[in-house]
């Protein structure tokens, strides 16, 4: 196959990149390098098989120009993090907005598979111990800022199953949670490179609000594994399909494992999430997928052992804390 991978130079989307050459299909990645790097695939570069074009994906013409290309088309681009939509709204909303209006239409014009990638983060408020795909969504007003990406991402799949339901695309909606792994950066808030960072430098490990919050983390390997494995899944068509993990873990036992598992001697210190992100910050208390949907359509779903997620990442952070001179 050749897969067109928007945002491919970012966390995710190298890994996919790399599993899906490294399967022998051909890749092209579109990215702006906005959140993503060079140095996320400068591994793939010099492979004949890929290509990196650097450019933004409001540049239709290039976008129609790949997707034609294309047999199946990833779009994972869009402006993501919590600390980067609290801080830019407005980019936040058109990336995601407009961006996967242009890669629908042009796939729906070419008649082309292709999978979008949501949020968890469209379950919003909901409580449920595991958030199924049917389930109705709840979500904060838009004065408080984080509930833009959540609001972004759900008219992303609106407009999806709509192209899906007039002109046949061949859609799937990914709802991933939670994904861990090597490459990924902590500035746009991401929690477990953020406490890797601190546990290595022996810096105090800052938990937001309780530290009782839950979330189901889930290695980017077995993430990147089932989107390839759904692209060829004809039965996904059409479908949203939550992608992550089976096992929660708190936020305040996170930063016990990474603590043990860096055998550091970091303290834990809880901060007020408004001193994190400002005053008009709302958290979710839980977000576990039902991976029941995936497991029907795949056969199989992530695991969400925190120590095996751990150990790639804290000796990945280790190399780029020796490279950036701060740790020896
Ligand atoms: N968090 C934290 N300290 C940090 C960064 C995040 O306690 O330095 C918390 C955050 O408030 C949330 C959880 O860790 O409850 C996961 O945060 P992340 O931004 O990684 O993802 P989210 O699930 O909020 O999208």
């Amino acid at each position: 196959m050749r897969i067109f991978v928007t945002g491919g130079a970012g966390f995710i989307g190298s890994h996919l990149c790399r599993a899906a050459v490294a399967e022998g299909h051909a890749v092209d990645v579109m990215d702006n390098l906005s959140t993503g790097s060079r140095d996320n695939v400068a591994d793939l570069i010099p492979n004949p098989i890929f290509q990196l074009i650097i450019a933004d994906g409001s540049d239709q013409s290039l976008v129609n120009s790949l997707v034609s290309k294309a047999d199946a088309v990833v779009h994972l681009a869009a402006a993501v993090g919590v600390q980067l939509v609290i801080d830019d709204p407005v980019r936040t909303l058109e990336t995601n907005i407009d961006v996967t209006q242009g890669v629908l239409k042009a796939c729906r014009d070419l008649g082309k598979r292709v999978l979008i990638a949501s949020s968890s983060e469209v379950y919003g408020r909901g409580s449920q111990e595991w958030f199924r795909e049917t389930d109705d969504l709840v979500i904060g007003p838009p004065t408080s800022r984080r509930w833009g990406y959540a609001a972004s991402k759900l008219v992303d799949e609106f407009l999806a199953l709509a192209y899906h339901y007039e002109h046949e695309l061949p859609v799937t909606v990914l709802r991933l949670f939670n994904t861990v792994g090597p490459g990924q950066v902590g500035h746009y808030g991401m929690v477990i490179p953020r406490f890797v960072r601190r546990a290595l430098l022996g810096e105090a490990i800052t938990v937001y609000g309780d530290g009782e919050q839950r979330r189901t983390f889930t290695g980017v390997d077995q993430v990147v594994k089932a989107i390839l494995q759904l692209i060829e899944c004809r039965e996904s068509i059409g479908k949203i399909v939550n992608v992550g993990g089976t096992a929660e873990t708190s936020i305040n036992d996170l930063a016990s494992a990474v603590i043990r598992a860096t055998k550091s001697k970091s303290v834990i210190e809880h901060i007020p999430y408004e001193k994190a992100y400002g005053e008009s910050f709302e958290d979710m208390r839980r977000r576990n997928p039902d991976t029941k949907a995936l497991k029907d359509l795949l056969g199989w779903a992530p695991h969400s052992d925190l120590n095996a997620i751990l150990g790639p990442v804290i000796e990945d952070m280790r190399k780029r804390l020796k490279k950036e001179g701060v740790l020896s």
